[in-house]
């Protein structure tokens, strides 16, 4: 037996992220993934907006009607494939339950406060991990196509920008035919499998973080309150503290503990097209608010990303969703990409309730610690939510407090 480590589940980006925190303050750090790499799974092909601008809770007043519409099929942006399935029925008990202005106020509250920190935390990573060349923070979009949506949607957070903006600043957004609608300078966005994958590599060479791959978490030794070692199949790995950062699984490693956390995989569709003509591409990361999809282009890709679905852990790809997204570059930025079918892809966003994730230590153990939850914001928040959680770890909690989801397992964050 070795000496204990600090030791995340899940290469996705968010324990990748938390590794880095954990380890650039000197602390022997080990990440385990069942996948052969890191970020294979919901962090793989995502939009890659580092989305500050969008940091609210789905859950509230406007999210009744939008299921509504959803469960007579009338919403293009939100499906309903697995209206049965029993853990949708808690989810979305509790999710109703977030519905009033009250929470929502209270779940947006707690996720610009991480987003805050996030914004913080990511140039930080970036920067010392050498991967600046792989994030352009330059703001980003949210666009609609008619004035009173805006004005609709204009709570004074954001800079609402006009079609004149968009001629100005971004021609091919403007040649799209929008109204307009509101820059976040705050966003950026970048490849979060690039950047995954290339922080794996700086954690290593920089910090001596340790990976497993091709390794399942199969269950935990624990004595006394205190998590003693992490099970792999054919070893146990002692451990110093444990972060769950394993998405959707996030609840299959927790229950033989005692504990579930809410976390539903709401399915998304991305689809990434080589890029032809750059210049016919727009240079911001933008949502088309109408349409309900993500568009960023980076790395020689365009990306466009929709479709939140409750279709339980279902990941196949349905012809009739990605035509959404195929048909949205035809017929915008059809000349800009190649003739080489894109690469289409699902991914399983792991979403609360509430909107924040599970972000502290578990009640009933003194060194468990769980990072999961991120909904469709997991690459947004992934650096300032590993930033938080390790600071509570070493016992420096400076940063914000009341940003974690509830639950009544958890010490919240
Ligand atoms: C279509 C789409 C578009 C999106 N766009 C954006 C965006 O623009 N901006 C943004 O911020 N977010 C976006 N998201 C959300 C973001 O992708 C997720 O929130 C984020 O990837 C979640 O990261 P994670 O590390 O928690 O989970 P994952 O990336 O799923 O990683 C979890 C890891 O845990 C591992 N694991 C699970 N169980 C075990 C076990 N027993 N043993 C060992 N390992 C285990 C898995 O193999 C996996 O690698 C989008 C999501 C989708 C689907």
């Amino acid at each position: 037996m070795g000496q204990p480590r600090h030791i995340v589940i899940g290469a996705g980006i968010v324990g990748m992220m938390t590794a880095w925190a954990l380890a650039r303050r000197g602390l022997p750090v080990t990440v385990i993934d069942r996948l052969p790499g890191p970020a294979e799974l919901c962090s793989r092909a995502n939009a890659g907006i580092v989305s500050i601008g969008h940091s609210s809770a789905w859950a509230g007043p406007d999210a009744l009607p939008q299921l509504l519409r959803a469960m007579a099929g009338r919403n293009p942006g939100v499906k309903l494939t697995a209206p049965f399935d029993p853990a949708l029925w808690r989810w979305g008990t509790r999710f109703l339950l977030n519905c009033t202005g009250a929470a929502q106020a209270r779940n947006t509250a707690r996720m610009m406060r991480l987003a805050e920190t996030a914004r913080a935390a990511l140039p930080e990573m970036a920067q010392e991990l050498e991967l600046d060349a792989l994030i352009r923070f330059e703001g980003g979009l949210y666009l609609y196509n008619a004035t009173n949506e805006i004005d609709a949607h204009d709570d004074g957070r954001l800079t609402r920008i006009d079609p004149d903006w968009l001629a100005e600043n971004d021609p091919p957004l403007a040649r799209a035919g929008f109204a307009g609608g509101f820059l976040s300078p705050m966003d950026a966005a970048g490849n979060c499998h690039e950047v995954t994958r290339a922080a794996a590599k700086a954690l290593s060479a920089k910090h001596g973080v340790q990976f497993r791959y091709n390794s399942a978490v199969t269950g935990f030794s624990h004595a006394h309150g205190k998590i003693t070692g992490v099970n792999l199949a054919d070893e146990t790995l002692p451990a110093a503290q444990v972060i769950l950062a394993a998405g959707v699984e996030t609840p299959d490693l927790a229950r033989p503990l005692g504990f579930a956390p809410d976390i539903y995989p709401v399915k998304g569709y991305s689809g990434t097209w080589e890029v032809r003509d750059q210049s016919r591409l727009p240079r911001h990361p933008y949502i088309d608010e109408a349409a309900m999809l993500a568009v960023a282009s980076y790395g020689g890709v365009l990306r466009v990303t929709a479709i939140a679905e409750f279709a339980g852990r279902d990941r196949t790809l349905r012809e009739d969703r990605t035509k959404v997204l195929t048909d949205y570059v035809a017929a915008r930025f059809g000349d800009a990409v190649s003739d080489a079918p894109p690469v289409l892809w699902t991914g399983l966003r792991p979403s609360t309730p509430h909107g924040p994730p599970f972000l502290g230590r578990v009640k009933a153990y003194d060194n468990l610690w769980v990072n999961a939850g991120h909904g469709q914001l997991g690459w947004t928040l992934s650096a300032g939510c590993g930033a938080l959680l390790a600071d509570a770890i070493t016992g420096a909690a400076n940063g914000p407090r009341e940003v974690s989801a509830p639950a009544r397992w958890l010490m919240p964050l």
